[in-house]
């Protein structure tokens, strides 16, 4: 790699330190989502974490260093673990930023969600996938989830407490996104996330998009995001930091303005770059999405997995990508969707089949004009 090609890759390589702890507390879940990552199951499992292990693992945590890493709490639904409250006692006591992804079960009432405010929890995350209860319904085929999971959002805004709001994008709701765009206004969430699917789990059942479909999505959300009160972002589709990219660049370009890179926080950000996994039997992987097993914090320290392990190495070094992701000028900043290189080719390194990105030529590496 050249002196250049270094300076810029590590500008955007969180060698040191992941920026989210994605920890699993649980696969037991009360629902049964068809599209579940963790193909969640009722009762839980006899291996999940002790309370004592769940207290040495956020201490094992600290070690990462400031500024620490945020976590957050994940199932199945962390709501199904009795020490859930203990756990949330603990990591915020030791200063570590905490969010709770919990299931829209009749267990997350009001008196709940204001328990959660006063923990000191940071953010919560709920997922709608549709705008209409026989949308959202339809997909999760699980029926009340709609209304129980807007009434818990709109309780967890009127808390205090900043709401993400998770939405899967398949080719099954693709055309309901504008009007779900308009429900997350209505809520008052401060963040929405649109999930591209990766096709695991029983998440295989359903539908993807279209690389070309996505890019139009992608395009249109650039617009939207500029109006809307809530930041919108995308998981498992960094290429819609290229997009953004193009856009500005093509702004400045049309006002005569000098073209200079527009980079903006979390670029860079992908699974083993910035992300760690841990799921309920203390395994540690990329992602949710990116099954490669690379240790277990049973056995070791999450800080000498996290920044010594393979495959989190090679995952940090994006010219050793292959196919499109690993000529493009834009892979330090977008590298693509590693879990669904992972999932379509068996290569978590190959090229990510959602982006239609033909790259140009091997530019400076962060797509310098
Ligand atoms: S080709 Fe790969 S690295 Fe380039 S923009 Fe597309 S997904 Fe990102």
């Amino acid at each position: 790699m050249s002196r250049a090609e270094h300076a810029v890759s590590s500008r955007f390589a969180f060698d040191r330190a992941p920026r989210r702890v994605y920890w699993e507390l649980t696969r037991a879940c009360d629902l049964a989502c068809r599209h579940c990552r963790a193909e969640a199951v009722p009762w839980r499992d006899p291996r999940e974490f002790s309370p004592t292990e769940g207290r040495r693992f956020l201490d094992a945590l600290t070690e990462f260093g400031r500024p620490a890493p945020h976590v957050v709490l994940t199932g199945g639904d962390p709501l199904k673990r009795p020490d859930l409250w203990e756990l949330i006692d603990y990591g915020v006591g030791l200063g570590l930023p905490l969010s709770l992804a919990p299931s829209a079960t009749e267990a997350l009432t009001r008196d709940v969600i204001r328990r959660l405010k006063d923990s000191g929890l940071k953010a919560m995350s709920l997922s709608l996938d549709g705008s209409t209860q026989k949308l959202h319904d339809g997909i999760r085929q699980v029926g009340g989830c709609f209304s129980r999971t807007v009434e818990a959002a709109l309780d967890t805004v009127a808390a205090g407490i900043p709401l993400q709001v998770n939405t899967l994008v398949t080719a099954e709701n693709v055309e309901d996104v504008p009007d779900l765009h308009c429900l997350v206004g209505v809520i008052g969430a401060t963040r929405w996330s649109l999930f591209f699917l990766v096709p695991m789990g029983r998440g295989r059942v359903l539908g993807q998009l279209t690389a070309a479909r996505c890019e139009e999505l992608l395009q249109w959300l650039v617009q939207v995001s500029r109006e809307s009160r809530f930041v919108v972002t995308t998981t498992e589709a960094p290429h819609y930091r290229r997009v953004v990219l193009q856009r500005i660049r093509a702004e400045r370009r049309n006002r005569g303005e000098a073209c200079q890179s527009a980079i903006r926080q979390g670029f860079g950000l992908r699974d083993g770059n910035g992300i760690m996994f841990i799921s309920h039997t203390g395994d540690v992987q990329p992602s949710g999405f990116l099954p490669l097993v690379a240790g277990n914090v049973r056995a070791a320290s999450p800080v000498e997995i996290y920044r010594e392990a393979e495959p989190f190495r090679r995952l940090r070094q994006p010219e050793r990508f292959t196919g499109r992701c690993g000529r493009c000028e834009f892979r330090e900043i977008c590298g693509g969707s590693r879990a669904r290189a992972y999932a379509a080719s068996g290569d978590p390194y190959g090229e990510d089949p959602l982006c239609p990105y033909q790259p140009a030529r091997r530019a400076s590496a962060d797509g310098g004009c």
